[in-house]
């Protein structure tokens, strides 16, 4: 019997990742996986189809999203699991991300086209559709860096992120924010709980300090990157604030290659908790 493991953070190709949803629940049986959660930035399209792929499979899928919210300057990233997919609050609110996501989007090929490199709306979907197969729901950043890459403007996604696209740099737009506050009610209004996404990558701990003061249920602390000082610094606050421990590797497939599905992960014990709030 193998031992208790769920990774309750990846992403499949309806965001920013390679594997199909149906690939990701496959991959999960074959590293051994009973519990997963697909987390996809601002979509919840992946569950409808990996739910009977895992039923047969016998892994247990809770329902899970990465929403991107924004506080102050910064972008954090909330997990949501467990809430009912279909319900009107959740829907709406990823509806308004896409909305957000294609305007952003806009402007960033927008500053790029200022800096000599012209990539179109079509180009964007093509370029991430020849290495991700399928038509995406949440357009993002990553693809944009592969659209540049096939473009031969720059050498690797990397590069695109570190001198055009990445935060503060020259050819990044934010776009609309969504605030902390609102992600949090939607999740609950949903019956799903939320929880901080990598802490870690946090730069500013006044803003660390702000989310522990509001109404989330819980925290990552195991994480792809994770050092064992970061996940005690981090467990020691779920335990003091009596909050949900939860973990994921972040798997993205081949756009980040060095993380696998299940590299990061938690056990029975913190997963049976998760599942008992949910109730
Ligand atoms: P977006 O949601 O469109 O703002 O894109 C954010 C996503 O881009 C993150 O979730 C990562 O998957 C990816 N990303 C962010 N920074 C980098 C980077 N420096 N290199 C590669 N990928 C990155
Ligand atoms: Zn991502
Ligand atoms: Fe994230
Ligand atoms: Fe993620």
């Amino acid at each position: 019997m193998n031992e208790f493991r769920a990774d309750l953070h990846c992403h499949s190709t309806c965001s920013d990742g390679s594997l199909t949803p149906a690939e990701i629940v496959s991959l999960a049986k074959q590293v051994g996986l009973s519990a997963l959660s697909i987390t996809d930035h601002d979509t919840v399209e992946a569950y409808a189809s990996a739910a009977p792929l895992c039923l047969e499979n016998q892994i247990t899928l809770i329902s899970g999203v990465e929403f991107s919210t924004q506080f102050e300057e910064t972008s954090i990233h909330i997990l949501g699991y467990g809430f009912d997919p279909d319900h009107p609050a959740i829907t709406q609110l990823c509806a308004r991300h896409t909305e957000r996501r294609r305007q952003r989007n806009l402007e960033i090929l927008s500053l790029l086209s200022k800096h000599g490199m012209d990539i179109s709306e079509d180009d964007l979907t093509d370029a991430a559709s020849a290495i991700l197969k399928e038509k995406r729901h949440s357009i993002g950043r990553p693809h944009i860096a592969l659209a540049m890459v096939k473009k031969t403007y720059v050498e690797s996604v990397q590069e695109a992120f570190k001198k055009y696209i990445g935060d503060g740099r020259p050819c990044f737009a934010r776009g609309m924010a969504f605030s902390i506050q609102e992600t949090i009610d939607t999740i609950h209004q949903a019956k799903g709980v939320a929880i901080i996404a990598h802490p870690h990558l946090i730069a500013h701990p006044h803003i660390v300090n702000a989310l522990l003061e509001m109404n989330f249920d819980g925290i990552e602390c195991y994480y792809g990157t994770f050092s064992t000082k970061d996940n005690a610094r981090w467990l020691k606050i779920a335990r003091k604030k009596e909050w949900l421990i939860t973990g994921g590797s972040d798997f993205h497939g081949d756009i980040k290659p060095n993380i696998t599905l299940g590299r990061s992960w938690i056990g029975e014990e913190h997963f049976n908790a998760l599942q008992n709030r949910l109730k």
